[in-house]
This record gives structure tokens, C-alpha cells and sequence, in this order.
């Protein structure tokens, strides 16, 4: 089996699965509790705190928990307009994941206002564009999930504040894999997610400049400042910290490899002289290659990798009648005999040179018959 989907989620690294077992087991306690049992509890989460923060240089009071990466962007763009009032406005990139866009369309649907900002051909936004744009919060995701299109977020964050907006990043892609540094881009809201950086599903985080600006996401007891309720999950914040730690010291090891594994798999498939085109733009998520066939369907494509023992995804889903094209295709204006043949292949640092090769030969093989 070879895993190539590592933007859908990624394997569980054994050190943070290691740190995780205590507190799956034997160190329950629950961290608000006064008692010594519960005293390692409460010490593992304000370490994991710290930990975390020290990773994109922040202050542990500005790392907030949350269940995932979708959370942290529904936190960011719903928590902020609705202690606002409707007049309060929000502005987004046209090809920001469904966990922006489904809660914007939730505002527009009660009558905020909400300004999508196109990209162009390689999933850039023009800095000019969000010149002109007036809104209260911008939220421009750090680098796309499809395409892997990082863009210049500390640019972006800076027109922003000039312009009197707060800005918002879904780092979820990013995060683990490119260095960040919060104080130097001066973004006020950050989203991340464990899964996609070898920690474990089910818990993410919000790095918020000030978090009084937030109103609480989930209200009940006291965790999280008062802002998001529910006993804590230790045992994945443990495990998101270990993960997030040994990713970020690692990051130019790992790009170094990802990049390898890029040129390998691309040299085969150009050297074979297949119809395709790659997209995104040049400077992209390591291991992040979208690749458009033409002619081809990506469903269909995917299902023959799937049976050679390959998961990569797709850009494009099958309804009973159509072919679907994801947004983001259709934002940076892909042909549609192009976009239809699109499969996402994302290598982690798991994947060897062998697998990168296996991939190119499968694929060379199913779209030369
Ligand atoms: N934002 C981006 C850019 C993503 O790629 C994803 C997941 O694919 C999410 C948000 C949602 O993250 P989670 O799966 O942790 O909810």
C-alpha cells in the first residue's frame, strides 16, 4: 500500500503516540480538579501549552484548543460577526476550504455581508485586490489544501491592518510544514489542525493575538479562559504538541525529502511525454503536486491507483449525471477537459523515492492504455 494523500491526513507519529499513552491510561485525572492526582494532568497541558506557542513564537495564554482544524476557522469567522453586529463584514479568498466557506454562507444567509477575493491562474490573490477591499476581518488561508498555493500572508496581514481589518489565516495545511512565526506575519487569528502534522485527529487549535476579541465558541465551565467549554483532552494535546515540536525542527529536513520526491515522481511523468499540467504556484506546500490530465477523469483515475494499491485524492467528485469540478479548479480557471482529470497527490515525510517512482510507473501505465 502506498499512502499519498498525507493533505487529508497524515500517520500518527510514534513519539506523540507514545507521550499520548499515560494519559489514555493510567493519568485520567481531570485537569481542573484541585487534587494531586490531577496534578501531572494539568502540568502535561501547560507544558503542551507552551510547547505549542513556542513553536510559532507565541504567548501560551494565545493558544486555544478546539477539536479540529474546522472549529478554529468556524471560531474565527463565526465567533468574531456574531458578537458584532450585521453591519460587521467579512472577507475571504474564493478558494479557502469549506470549513471558511460553509460559515460565511451561514452570515450572508442572516444578512451579513461577505466579499470573496478571486485568485489568479496559480491560486494567488493580488495584493492590490484586497487594497480596495473594506471589511472588519480578512481570512486568507495560509496555503491550499488542493493546489498546495502558499500565499504572501504577512503582505496580506499588512494591507489588512492598513485598511482597519483584523486578519485571520487557516494554517491548517501550513502549519508543521513551513515555519511560522506569528509575531513576524502579525496575523491576529491562526487555525491549526494535529492530523495534518503526524499528531492525532480530533483536536486543533486557535492562536488568537488577543483573545478577548473572541466571544466564547462553546460555553459551560471555565477551560480554555472561559472561552471554549469541555473538559480538556489531554491525551491529544499531549500528543499534538509532541508532533508539532518534532515537525517544526524538522521542516527543512522534510522539504528537502518532499522536494526530492516532487522531482522524481514529475521527471517520470514529463520524461513519458503524458498530456498534463501541474497546478499551483511555484513557491508550494513541499510533497503537495495537483496534477490535471487531459481528457482524463480524476475519479476514474483515482480508482485504478486505488486498485494498483495507491490512495492519492481527487480534484473533481462524479455526481449521477456530471463531473463536479472542485472550487478551487474553477477559481483559477483550469479548462474544464483539464480540470476533470485532476488527482491531488501528497507526499509526507513517510513516502521513499521507491514509492514516488511506483506512483509515476501506475500512472504512466493506466493513462497510457
Ligand atoms: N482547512 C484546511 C485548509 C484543510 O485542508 C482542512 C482539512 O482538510 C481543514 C481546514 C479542516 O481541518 P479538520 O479536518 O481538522 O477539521
Amino acid at each position: 500500500m502506498i499512502y499519498a494523500d498525507n493533505a487529508a491526513t497524515t500517520k500518527l507519529d510514534d513519539d506523540a503516540l507514545n507521550a499520548m499513552l499515560p494519559f489514555l491510561r493510567d493519568q485520567y485525572g481531570n485537569a481542573s480538579q484541585p487534587y494531586s492526582f490531577s496534578r501531572s494532568v494539568k502540568k502535561a497541558l501547560k507544558e503542551a501549552r507552551e510547547t505549542i506557542a513556542s513553536c510559532i513564537s507565541a504567548n501560551p495564554e494565545q493558544i486555544l484548543f478546539t477539536s479540529c482544524g474546522t472549529e478554529s476557522d468556524n471560531w474565527a469567522i463565526k465567533g468574531l460577526a456574531l458578537s458584532h453586529s450585521i453591519s460587521w463584514k467579512v472577507a475571504v479568498s474564493e478558494i479557502e476550504h469549506h470549513a471558511i466557506l460553509n460559515p460565511c454562507k451561514q452570515l450572508e444567509e442572516i444578512g451579513y455581508k461577505v466579499d470573496y477575493i478571486p485568485v489568479d491562474k496559480n491560486g494567488l490573490i493580488d495584493l492590490q485586490c484586497t487594497e480596495n477591499i473594506k471589511s472588519d476581518l480578512v481570512s486568507v488561508m495560509f496555503a491550499n489544501n488542493e493546489i498546495g498555493t502558499i500565499q504572501p500572508i504577512k503582505d496580506l496581514c499588512r494591507v489588512a491592518h492598513e485598511n482597519g481589518a483584523l486578519f485571520h489565516t487557516d494554517a491548517v495545511q501550513a502549519i508543521g510544514h513551513l515555519k511560522i512565526d506569528v509575531q513576524d506575519l502579525d496575523v491576529d487569528f491562526l487555525s491549526a489542525s494535529a492530523h495534518k502534522f503526524n499528531g492525532p485527529k480530533g483536536i486543533g487549535f486557535l492562536y488568537a493575538k488577543n483573545p478577548n476579541l473572541l466571544s466564547p465558541f462553546i460555553c459551560g465551565g471555565a477551560q480554555e479562559y472561559g472561552l471554549r467549554a469541555g473538559t480538556e483532552n489531554i491525551a491529544s494535546i499531549v500528543g499534538m504538541s509532541v508532533a508539532l515540536k518534532k515537525n517544526c525542527e524538522e521542516i527543512e529536513k522534510n522539504k528537502c525529502h518532499l522536494q526530492d520526491l516532487e522531482h522524481t515522481l514529475l521527471h517520470e511523468l514529463y520524461n513519458a511525454g503524458l498530456n498534463f499540467v501541474r497546478n499551483g504556484a511555484e513557491n508550494h506546500i513541499p510533497g503537495n503536486i495537483s496534477l490535471s490530465f487531459k481528457d482524463f477523469e480524476g475519479e476514474a483515475l483515482l480508482h485504478r491507483l486505488d486498485l494498483m494499491g495507491i490512495s492519492v485524492s481527487t480534484g473533481s467528485a462524479c455526481d449521477s449525471k456530471n463531473i463536479q469540478v472542485s472550487h478551487v479548479l474553477k477559481a483559477i480557471g483550469l479548462p474544464e477537459n483539464y480540470a476533470k482529470g485532476t488527482i491531488r497527490i501528497t507526499f509526507g515525510k513517510n513516502n521513499t523515492v521507491d514509492e514516488a517512482m511506483a506512483i509515476a510507473d501506475a500512472l504512466i501505465k493506466i493513462i497510457g492504455e
